[in-house]
């Protein structure tokens, strides 16, 4: 199982992954939960939800998990979003859809600026706000394309660790981004991890073994990831952030 997401992608490949078809692909893996996180308003260009087409996608997702229930398929379909942090460290929500969501990961886009400490702190204020469940890639580096953010990770996977918010093994295989070392330092100083595929199709759920790969050999044990928690735990550990 994994935390995401983004079924009903746009990308230069055309045609979307319905819902419905990433759901399948979940259920024929054998997962419990499956979590959906399409991108922020201030990602247009990525399609990003606003507050109406987030308020449209809850809808749908409660109709799909009824369905699922019904059937007894045993998958549930969790809703997220991956928000963007914005030049401010402001996590970029829409008002009142924060309440609509099962959680919430917030990563970096656009805007780099290269001054390292200004970044550190843009993240740092993301990860205070209370709002964020989960930061996302990290470091934002893409093999072979683009080095990671000019920031002081250490720093950053402190303030995470502190705000109780997990760190993202993005399992895509560009990304693998946090790796094998900070994952280990982030379990030795009782941090959590959640191994995210970035699926935008029901084959990328296949990426999930490169993000395993990496918490492996940085010695990662099970627990640390929360996405391989049963469900019950999970939303456990989600409610209590949210109080
Ligand atoms: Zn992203």
């Amino acid at each position: 199982m994994r935390c995401r997401r983004r079924s009903p992608a746009s990308t230069s490949e055309g045609r979307h992954a319905t819902l419905d078809e990433m759901a399948a692909a979940a259920q024929q893996r054998g997962y419990e939960y499956l979590g959906v996180s399409e991108h922020s308003p201030s990602l247009y260009v990525a399609n990003g939800l606003d507050g109406e087409r987030l308020r449209r996608h809850r809808e749908e997702i409660d109709e799909l998990n009824a369905r699922l229930a019904r059937d007894r398929h045993g998958l549930t379909v969790l809703l997220g979003t991956e928000a963007d942090i914005m030049p401010d460290g402001s996590v970029d929500l829409a008002p009142g859809t924060w309440e609509l969501l099962d959680y919430v990961i917030a990563s970096v886009h656009q805007g780099f600026t290269g001054d390292a400490d200004r970044m550190t702190q843009r993240i740092v204020t993301a990860l205070e706000s209370g709002q964020v469940d989960i930061l996302g890639h990290p470091t934002g580096r893409i093999l072979l394309e683009r080095e990671a953010y000019g920031i002081h990770l250490e720093e950053v996977l402190a303030a995470a660790i502190r705000a109780g918010v997990a760190v993202e093994i993005n399992a895509a295989p560009e990304r693998l981004d946090l790796d094998d070392l900070h994952s280990r330092l982030v379990q030795e100083q009782g941090g959590l991890l959640c191994i995210n595929t970035d699926a935008h199709y029901p084959a990328w759920l296949n990426h999930l073994r490169y993000g395993v790969l990496v918490a492996r050999r940085g010695w990662v044990e099970a627990k640390t990831v929360i996405n391989t928690w049963p469900l019950r735990d999970l939303r456990e550990w989600l409610a209590r952030r949210r109080n």
